[in-house]
């Protein structure tokens, strides 16, 4: 049986450098779904649709020349064969990509997609991480191991504050607060992580580094 872990976490869980930490270690493929939406939303920037036109969002999901890494140590993101492995993390991309998440003719677009790299990535690998909001509920709630990483809100934001500012000192700390917090409350829309649904094993990584995360996920591989 394949070895199909899904993890889900807000941002600043440390999700994704755990998730491909991990699938290195056990020789999988990686699928970050994040990045889809973050593809559609700089596709859509690129090509002047508006994202409050839900239905011409949807159309750019459904056509979007997307080609994705699924090694974790290089996921590199391009979309008609331009590399967007940088400019879907771009602030710009990063403020505009909740309407693109939120859009409820996109999510079964990418969902269908992610189920569908998922099953290829674990044929090929003999399994697969994949990370994001829905993937232990809705995108592979049969997954072999389902995991929901979240950590305090204060861990959260020094941890995204040393991202975007290469500094958890109080000043960033206050700068990255506004930007996340907002983000929080756009995703909220989408799925809350307050607890983890039936079944899915809860790894709170506020006190962990990222070493301890990575070995607190394997012990829950390892059952
Ligand atoms: O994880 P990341 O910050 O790259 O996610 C980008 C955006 O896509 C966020 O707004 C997040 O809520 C959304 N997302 C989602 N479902 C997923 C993965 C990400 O709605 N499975």
């Amino acid at each position: 049986e394949p070895l199909t872990i899904a993890i889900d976490g807000p941002s600043g869980s440390g999700k994704s450098s755990v998730a491909r930490a991990v699938a290195q270690r056990l020789g999988v493929g990686y699928l970050d779904t994040g990045a889809m939406y973050r593809a559609v939303t700089w596709w859509c920037l690129e090509r002047g649709v508006d994202l409050a036109d839900t239905a011409a969002v949807a159309e750019a999901a459904r056509s979007l020349p997307l080609e994705q890494s699924t090694d974790p140590s290089s996921p590199a993101v391009s979309v008609g064969g331009t590399d967007v492995t940088e400019a879907i993390r771009t602030s710009e991309v990063s403020t505009a990509v909740s309407a693109v998440a939120t859009n409820r003719e996109v999510r079964p677009v990418l969902q269908a997609l992610q189920r569908d790299l998922m099953a290829r990535i674990s044929d090929a690998t003999g399994g697969v991480v994949a990370e994001g909001r829905d993937i232990t509920t809705v995108v592979a709630p049969d997954a072999r191991v389902r995991i929901l990483l979240t950590a305090s809100e204060e861990a959260r934001l020094r941890r995204r504050s040393t991202e975007l500012h290469g500094s958890a000192d109080a000043a960033a700390v206050e700068a990255t607060r506004d930007q996340v917090l907002r983000r929080d409350r756009q995703d909220s829309t989408v799925s809350q992580f307050e607890d983890a649904a039936e079944g899915v094993v809860l790894v709170d990584t506020s006190d962990l580094t990222l070493e301890g995360s990575i070995e607190a996920v394997l012990d829950v591989v390892a059952g």
